[in-house]
């Protein structure tokens, strides 16, 4: 689960649009693992970032999305049918309820609760699988922007790839969010040093202290054993 929103872009001049998108863009809390070697080699972090092959072109996400799948590390690439975009979170909310009746929950206040923790979130993934879903209307301004073909927005594409990076992490069956965390700080580390992000877009101390929260939450209550507990929390 990604929540954050981020600080990522106090550079920004353009009046109207900043606090939107200073409200909007994902932003990372989180720390602790040393850049593993990323900082400083540049011509590493480009190889890594060269395009992943797609399984189609992508053509029904949006520029933004597609440009932000683009820069996930080679290895990892994630096609577009792994990708779901969630335009109305209100009425996906209510029919994936409808489809998932397994999901249950021992009062109107934790639906509500388990609801608004969905709706705040930028990308979430259900129960540690495939699809990613990216809450589209999060993203409202930077879509328009980078719709705008303006190089001055291209960096907004590789500001989104480290939360996709994250999901990723739980769409392959991890949910510790210090792991998640970690793999996000790396792509936008890798991103930075490809100088395809500018730093001071992306939080990366933030992004340091959010890993060291993981960490010490971890160790007090696994997820695993959470999840047992509250099967409706099982979202990550
Ligand atoms: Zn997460």
């Amino acid at each position: 689960m990604r929540r954050s929103t981020a600080n990522l872009f106090t550079a920004l001049v353009v009046v109207a649009t900043v606090r939107l998108v200073a409200q909007l863009l994902p932003q990372e809390r989180s720390a602790s693992r040393p850049a593993e070697g990323l900082i400083g080699k540049t011509r590493q972090a480009s190889t890594a970032m060269e395009k992943p092959k797609q399984d189609e072109p992508c053509s029904r996400l949006d520029p933004l999305f597609r440009s932000a799948l683009e820069h996930l590390p080679v290895g990892e690439p994630v096609t577009c049918n792994q990708v779901e975009v969630v335009e109305e979170i209100d009425v996906f909310l209510r029919e994936y309820l409808l489809q998932h009746a397994e999901i249950s929950f021992p009062s109107a206040d934790k639906r509500n609760e388990w609801e608004g923790f969905v709706k705040e979130s930028y990308a979430f993934t259900f129960n540690l699988r495939f699809p990613i879903y990216i809450n589209g209307a999060k993203y409202k301004t930077e879509r328009e922007l980078f719709k705008t073909g303006l190089a001055k927005w291209h960096w907004l594409g590789p500001a989104l790839a480290p939360a996709l990076a994250h999901e990723l992490v739980h769409a392959k069956g991890d949910p510790l969010e210090s792991v998640a965390h970690t793999a996000e700080l790396k792509l936008a580390l890798a991103l930075i040093a490809a100088r395809k992000l500018p730093s001071e877009h992306f939080d990366v101390g933030a992004l340091r202290i959010a890993i060291e929260e993981a960490k010490a939450r971890e160790t007090i209550e696994p997820p695993h054993a959470r999840s047992a507990k509250q099967p409706w929390k099982r979202l990550e």
